[in-house]
This record gives structure tokens, sequence and C-alpha cells, in this order.
């Protein structure tokens, strides 16, 4: 029996899954796996392993299992439930890569996906578990769907062996027939539990034009306005990264200062504006829109808020509901209406993250400036505005060249639905959006699933190592091209984590023989290190000249993401600009420090980063340090954990290397750096360059740049890399980044006699 308060008990019930618990435990009782399909907010997440729980699932010693896409949600949804539920952490717990607070007593597991594929590979019948709910599925993650593949055989195996297991996939949309209706996955099709969402109607309000530059602008013209003029309500802006999430929350701070002390003054009442009298007037004739039964398309094409009747002559604006008028009064600040304004992206420190779930301070109105993050993982209360910018920051890689580059593009007709919902889950709700009904037209229906989209080879090693030889024939839910399977293979290859293709034969046999190379001794030992295959090498060849410490440090720091602050961001206002210069001076200072001289020169970036992880250690990694160093905090501690993890599995693949965290490491020898080249040589060979020379030289463009083996285009070391003054003529790059140029990221020199 579970004892939850009162007040859990009365928000509970508010929730749709809820009136479908018996039907959901029932099919779960009848069937090996179940499909559910609910709105975001309708208690999915948070109640469906609660159901599996009072229903037995987690007795006789076996777990419940929930993977989730995103690290936010995995430890925030755990905390939520072990809430809900009143039962300690130790008891419903989460684990992430490296972190986690997993224990002997826990019953439910909150993971993420990768988490989970790393268990398979330890134990392919999951046999710590009695069900594994597979969340967020419509995002088609990598690791989401090849889970989904390899336990459409996990669950008949068990079943077959007398121990069941029940798999549930659940979906923030109805669109689950890449699972459902793909016989490769399920031969008897899963049967599909709709959670009915209690949706209030969202009213859908499409911008006349569509800003194609300064969405950042517009969205802060549409919050102010929503703010000055609309009844009370939280907002919630969608952009697209952290730079803008900050700049954006800086600006309304500006206009609608709020300061703790502020709290308890009430929020004088405005006299209502002209423009807020027609607004309440004309709303009865705006399009409502039931996001239940609602059409991926616009109900009209053209603007609507004309039609719709806001239009005003007197004014001259036609779009008066909120319309595009960048320059209003809303640049002096207004501190009679405070506005409690809080970010939130992936990479936000959770303290800051889970703000965003309790309530603003009385008389102020809860605002949230979000990315992607709000779509769908996480439900934040009370939210009756949404302003959204249509556009999302996606990573692209070219197939060809590997080339990676962060691009904003337009989101999916599917992902804009699911924003506009996020205004709708307690009173009806209104949804700005901040480009025209006819570019929402031109939108995907759906965005694509990410493995489609990006090089696999870390899948292609990890099913290699659960002896999926073809990988061609894996149920993947959509299958990624042949062309990526095969580059992925070549790859694992030349790191000799698998065999040589034998190069006799017919050509088809030959084609055949590419995407079914075996795996190598070498390739088991890399597939158990938690990094992706280049990475793995390093670590297994680290153990020459005892450089394995220093491996494993960089490893860990080239494998965490956005370690340094970003010395190149604009400065937030005037005052700051002096400062920021200042500031800028002494990191680079500093990076030049631990660039080192000499010898350890070469190592260029990736001695940077060692030095950084060193110095940071010794420091006792403390926020100070960091803030002080120009080191994101949050980076730090993971490639602590990392490099605890990556230790531990060294040793256990190799154990007589005995190697251990030194917080007090000394910086690498002459020696050591040489190895220490070679090796990141051996993982990264592929990816070198070489200086440009003879007549390439005449053209301008080539000045100062790079020359690889798979691009026409030069390539360059950026100015703040350790390498750029020196510029040797032969490098390694850890990846090209397309910015302003084609930039190579973590740069670190290689001798000519060294290159094959
Ligand atoms: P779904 O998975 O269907 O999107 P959830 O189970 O995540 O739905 O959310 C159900 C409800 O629980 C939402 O109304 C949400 O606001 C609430 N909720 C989730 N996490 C928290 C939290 N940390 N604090 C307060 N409320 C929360
Ligand atoms: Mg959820």
């Amino acid at each position: 029996p579970v004892d939850r308060s009162p007040e859990v008990q009365e928000a509970r019930l508010k929730l749709p899954v809820l009136a479908e618990e018996q039907v959901i435990m029932e099919a779960v009782r009848e069937n090996p796996s179940i499909v559910i399909c609910g709105e975001t907010g309708s208690g999915k997440t948070t109640q469906v392993p609660q159901f599996l729980y009072e229903a037995g699932y987690a007795s006789g010693g076996r777990m419940i299992g929930i993977t989730e896409p995103r690290r936010v949600a995995a430890v925030s949804m755990s905390h939520r439930v072990a809430k809900e539920m009143n039962l300690p952490t130790q008891v419903v717990s989460y684990q992430i890569r490296y972190e986690g607070n997993v224990t002997s007593d826990t019953k439910i597991k909150f993971m993420t996906d990768g988490v989970l594929l790393k268990e398979i590979q330890k134990d392919f019948l999951l046999q710590k578990y009695s069900a594994i709910i597979i969340d967020e599925a419509h995002e088609r993650s990598v690791y989401t769907d090849i889970l989904i593949g390899l336990l459409s055989r996990i669950v008949p195996l068990r079943n077959k062996k007398g121990m069941p297991m029940k798999l549930l996939i659940m979906s923030a949309t109805l669109r689950v027939e890449d699972f459902t209706e793909n016989q490769r996955l399920f031969r008897t099709p899963p049967p599909v539990i709709k959670v009915d969402a209690r949706q209030f109607p969202v009213t859908i309000h499409f911008n006349k034009r569509t800003p194609l530059e300064d969405y950042t602008g517009e969205a802060f013209h549409k919050t102010c306005k929503i703010h000055r003029m609309l009844p009370p309500g939280g907002i919630l802006v969608f952009l697209t990264g952290q730079a803008e999430v900050h700049s954006l929350c800086r600006r309304l701070r500006k206009a609608f200062p709020f300061r703790k002390g502020d709290t308890l003054k009430m929020r004088k009442p405005k006299p209502q504006s002209q423009l807020f009298k027609k607004y309440i007037l004309s709303t009865s004739s705006l399009p409502r829109i039931d996001l239940d039964n609602y059409s991926a398309l616009p109900v009209d094409e053209g603007d609507e808020d004309r039609e719709a009747g806001i239009g005003d002559e007197e004014d001259g604006d036609s779009d008066l509901d909120l319309g595009d008028d960048p320059a209003d009064a809303e640049e002096k600040a207004d501190a009679s209406i405070p506005l409690y304004v809080l970010p939130l992206y992936s990479l936000l420190a959770p303290e800051q993250q889970a703000k965003v779930f309790r309530p603003p301070p009385p008389g102020t109105r809860l605002c949230v400036i979000a990315t992607n993050v709000a779509e769908t993982s996480l439900t934040i209360p009370g939210i009756k505005y949404v302003v959204d910018c249509g556009r999302v920051k996606k990573r692209f890689y070219d197939k060809v060249t590997g080339v990676s580059s962060f691009k904003v593009t337009w989101t999916s007709q599917a992902s804009a639905n699911q924003r506009a919902g996020r205004a709708g889950r307690t009173e009806p709700g209104h949804c700005y959006r901040l480009y025209s009904s006819a570019v929402f037209g031109d939108f995907a229906l759906f965005s694509e699933a990410e493995i489609t989209r990006r090089p696999v080879e870390d899948l292609v090693l990890q099913m290699k190592d659960l002896n999926i030889e073809k990988v061609v024939n894996f149920p993947f839910p959509t299958p990624p091209s042949t062309e990526v399977l095969v580059a992925a293979e070549q790859l694992l290859v030349s790191l000799g984590a698998l065999e040589e293709p034998p190069c006799t034969g017919r050509l088809k046999d030959m084609q055949r023989a590419k995407l079914s190379c075996p795996i190598t001794p070498l390739g088991r030992a890399m597939a158990s290190f938690p990094v992706a295959p280049r990475y793995a090498k390093m670590l297994a060849l680290g153990k020459q000249q005892d450089c394995l410490p220093y491996v494993i440090a960089v490893v860990a720091a080239m494998t965490v993401r956005e370690i340094f602050e970003d010395l190149d961001r604009p400065a937030r206002s005037e005052d700051e600009s002096s400062k920021l210069n200042q500031r800028r001076a002494r990191l680079t200072q500093m990076r030049r420090l631990w660039a080192g001289q000499g010898a350890s020169l070469l190592l260029g970036d990736l001695m940077i980063m060692l030095g950084a992880v060193g110095a940071c250690e010794f420091a006792g990694c403390t926020p100070r340090f960091c803030e002080n160093s120009g080191l994101r905090y949050k980076a730090m501690v993971e490639i602590r954990k990392l490099r605890g993890q990556l230790t531990n599995a060294v040793n256990a693949v190799c154990p007589e290397v005995g190697v251990f965290v030194d917080p007090k490491m000394t910086p690498p020898t002459e020696h050591q750096v040489v190895c220490l080249r070679q090796i990141v040589l051996a993982g990264l060979g592929d990816h070198l360059a070489r200086r440009a020379q003879g007549e390439d030289l005449v053209d301008p463009k080539w000045k100062n740049a790079y020359k690889t083996p798979l691009m026409d285009e030069p390539v360059f070391i950026h100015p703040n890399s350790a390498l750029f003054k020196t510029l040797p003529e032969f490098v390694v790059y850890q990846e090209v980044m397309e910015t302003s140029k084609m930039y190579m990221r973590g740069v670190s020199a290689v001798e000519a006699e060294w290159v094959p």
C-alpha cells in the first residue's frame, strides 16, 4: 500500500491517466507489450510506474524500470514520484550516465535510455526488471528506438523462460505506427491505449509577419504585451538555445523588475487599456482549436487574427492582439507589475530547473523562457500563454564528411502543436506563434527519427557486442540508411574493433561482408567503456608509458559538452563590455598557462583540457574556482564523475593496471605527451588535416587553412585554439564545426612520420 499525502491524492485525481488505470493494468496483464498515448501533462510518467508498483510489479525482488531520453526528466521525475509515493530515494531512484542514487532497495528506477542499453549488454534478459517503460517514445531518440527493437526480442524470450516481463511504450502523440504497424518489431501489434487528455482549448494566434532574424526580439515584445494586457496566468516562451534564453531573461527582468523584497506587495490593479478591453471583447470570435482533435493544418490560410475580427482601424494596426509592433514603451522599466522570469534548458543546474515547478512569489506572474525541454518532457504548472518562435536548434551531420553544425531550423507541425498544448493544461489558454500560418503550413508534419540523422558507429559497436552481427537485419523502428551503416562498420574496422571484411568473392558477397564484420576482442573491451568508439580506442591504448590517468582525464574532458566558457560571447550590456574584455584577457592567459610550453604545447587543445581538469581537481572542483577560471561547473562535475567511472571500467577490463584517480595529478612528462599525441591519433586517425601548401596557396581562401581527405573546402584552426599561432603541418581534430567558417575543434599536432 502506498501512503500518499492528501494534497498528492487530490492532485493525482485530476490527472486524466488515473481514469484509465483499470484499462491500462488489464492490458498489461493480458499482453506482453502495450502502447500508451496521452498528451503531455496527462500523468503518464509520474503515474504509470505507480500503477505497476501497486499492482505488485516491484515485488519478488524485481524492479520497474523507466527510460527517458533526457537526463533532466530522469532526475526530476524520480524525485517527483518518490515524493508522491512518500518513499525515500533509495526506493524510487534514478541513474544517468555517471550519477545516480540506486540502492539494493530500489523498486522504481528512472534512467536515461543509454543506461538501459548498457545494462542489456551486461544481462541481455534484464532479469532485474519485471517491467520496462519506454517513455517519450515519440521523441524517437536513437537509444529509445534501439531499445524498442531489443525489447521486442527480450520480452518473448523472458516469457519463454517462464519469467515474464512487461513492456510499456509511452508516447505524447498518437503517431505510433512505426512501432505498432512494424511487423519486424511486433508480429502481433500491441494494443494502443489512448488517454483522454482533458485538454482545454488553446486559441492559436499566428503572426502576420514572420520575423526572419530577430525572433528573440519579437518574443520579447509579445511577452511584454501579454504581461501588460492579459489576465493572470503563466507565460512559457520557446526559444532555441541557452544564449537566447539568457538574453531574453535579462531583457524581461529589466523591463519588469522583481526584487525578492517585493513579494508581499500585491500587484497594483492597472487601468485596463483600450487594447485590453478590445481584446476581451473579441476573444469569443477567435478560432478555438481543441488540441484533442485538432487537424495538423491551420483552419484558415492567411492572417487569422485579422479575419477573426481583432483588427482595428483607429489604431492603424490590424494585428492588435499583441501584434508585431516593436517600438513601444516596453523598454522602460515598470516595477509595478513584477514578472518572475526563469530560464529552463537542459544544461541548467538542477536546483535552478526545479524552480519552475514551484509557485511564483505572490503578486508576480511566472514567465519561463525555455528550449525544447519544455515541449514534452517537463510539464510546468499554471501556464496559460505560450509564445512559440517556431524554431528548434538541431545538430546536423554531413553524411560524407562527418562535419557537424548546429542549425536553427523550423520545427515540425507536431512539435508546434505540442508547444501550443502547454497553454491548455489548467484552463483555456493562448498560443502566440511568431510566424504566419502560411509558414506553419510549410513545416514538416513530424520531426524525423534521430537515428536517420546522425552517425551510428557507437550503436553498431554496441550491437555487435550484443552478438548482433548483421546490424542491417536489426528490427529498427526506422532503419538508418545502408550507406550510414557501412560507414560505421568501416570506421570500427579501422579502429580495430571489428575484423576486416574479406576482400575476395563476388562483389555482392563483399558488400554483404562489409555489413557483417565480427567483433574483435579489442572491440569487446571498447564496447565496455561508456564513451564513443574513438575515445574507447584511446582508453584501450592508454596503458603505455603510464599514460592511462591522462588518457582518462582527456577522454572525460573530450566527451563532456561545453566545458569552457565561450570567450566570444557578446557583452550583455554596455557596462559589461569593459569588464568582459578584462575577463577574456585573463581567461585567455589562464588557458595559455594550461596549454603549457614546448613539447606539451603540441598536444594543443587537449592539453588545455588536461590542464583545466588537473587544476580544477587540485582546487577541489568548487563552483568558485570554475567561475573564476571560465569553466562550466556542471561540466567539471560531470568530468569528475566520468573519470571515476572510466577508471573503474578500465580496471575491470584490465585489473593489472591498477589505475586510480589522483586529485593531485602532475602534468605529463615530455615523453608522455608524445605518447598521448600518438594515442589521440589512433582514435582520431580519420580526422587528420594537413596544412595547405604549394599551388593551393595562390588562392587566398587557403591562407592558414588545412586540407582534409573528405572535404574540398578549407578548414581552420580557431583563434582560441592553443595551436592557432603554431599552425603545425599535420593535426588531428575532434570535429569540424561550421560556424562563421569551418573550424576544427579539439586540435592536437601530429608528427609527419606518424602519418600512415
Ligand atoms: P506526462 O508524462 O503525461 O506528460 P507527467 O506525469 O509528467 O505527465 O505530469 C503529470 C503532472 O504532474 C503535471 O500536471 C505536472 O505539472 C505535475 N508534475 C510533474 N513533475 C512535477 C514536479 N516536480 N513538481 C510539481 N508537479 C509536477
Ligand atoms: Mg512524461
